[in-house]
């Protein structure tokens, strides 16, 4: 839960996930829907989705126990080379090294390493500083300080030097290169796009699809819609994306919501028109599943960040006046 996400956050998040599922056990027999609806609002689900598929393979394969070596950790969904240091060191006091963005900054600074943090022989150097350095004594006590040290006192921007404890063999320090280190060249400028997305009416109900459980928000519900192209207006987009999602015809109508939502490789900005159902009968052409359901449903299933102002908004509407009457075909 913890990756690209902060302290505050997970933490609610993490009680309430435990408390559902106390065990591996409890995880595995839960179905994907389950998951991810508690996930819902934390983003970056491919994490959920390997939880629940590394708890089926403990159950099936370790006796429902995370197993303690290297390799079959390392072979689990979502386990890489990180989460096994972790896990090892801090779970089993194993000495196994990680090496997390902070600590990534840390050695850097430590050693006065200048080269470019997003080339990989440079996180193979600091792999093998972080394997060099260990504390085999204690190394999940010692993982944690350094994990500790790079988020609260050598953060990235005017670290706290004054009152570090390794601050006499930081040659950052010593150089005055701490506010210049670590090195890391620019990312390439994010990309923006608009999506188009339909909330389709018919008889006081509104159409939701499932996407494809592999990719981005896989297994998640949504308003079927997609990428505008160049040149297209919104509202040939949601008709287009639709028919081509859904096989089905709708007119569509005015915009209910402007979503703006920031993905960690790109921007988006939702433009979410009601559509009142014309023709068809919906396929499973770009979605995995599709379900008519009535506004107040909308609670019962996972839906990405992007789509929580829209149900806001349907629900609000749907108080106030009666769809089932306005949008009757
Ligand atoms: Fe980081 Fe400053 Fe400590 Fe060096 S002395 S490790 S730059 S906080």
């Amino acid at each position: 839960m913890l990756q690209q996400t902060q302290v505050q956050t997970v933490i609610p998040y993490y009680h309430r996930f435990i408390k559902t599922f106390p065990s591996f056990k409890a995880l595995a027999n839960a179905s994907e829907h389950a998951v991810l609806k508690l996930w819902e609002g934390l983003g970056y689900y491919s994490r959920a989705r390997n939880l629940h598929k590394l708890a089926k393979k403990v159950c099936e394969l370790h006796e429902e126990n995370l197993p303690s070596n290297y390799e079959e950790l390392i072979s689990l969904p979502g386990i890489g080379r990180y989460t096994a240091g972790a896990i090892l060191s801090i779970a089993f006091d194993k000495p196994f090294p990680l090496l997390d963005g902070n600590v990534q900054r840390v050695f850097a600074r430590l050693y006065a390493i200048d080269d470019n943090l997003r080339e990989p022989q440079t996180i193979q150097k600091l792999w093998t500083l972080s394997e060099e350095l260990l504390d085999r004594q204690s190394p999940g006590d010692y993982n944690q300080a350094l994990m500790e040290l790079g988020a609260t006192i050598c953060i990235p921007k005017n670290p706290k030097c004054l009152i570090c404890p390794i601050q006499r063999y930081c040659k950052a320090f010593a150089t005055g290169q701490q506010n210049i280190l670590p090195v890391k060249s620019k990312a390439k400028p994010i990309p923006h796009y608009h999506i188009g997305a339909g909330v389709i009416w018919k008889k006081g109900e509104i159409l939701i699809s499932q996407r494809p459980s592999k990719g981005l928000l896989g297994g998640l519900w949504e308003f079927a819609g997609g990428k505008q192209e160049t040149g297209e207006s919104i509202t040939d987009c949601v008709q287009r994306e639709i028919k081509e999602e859904l096989g089905i015809s709708v007119k569509v109508q005015s915009e209910i919501a402007t979503v703006d939502h920031a993905y960690t490789h790109f921007k988006i900005t939702l433009h979410a028109h009601e559509c009142k159902y014309i023709s068809g009968t919906p396929k499973t052409i770009g979605c995995q599943d599709w379900k008519w359901i009535k506004p107040h449903e909308l609670r019962d299933y996972a839906f990405p960040s992007a789509n929580q102002p829209i149900i806001e908004k349907i629900l609000k509407d749907s108080l106030s006046q009666d769809k089932s009457v306005f949008f009757h075909s």
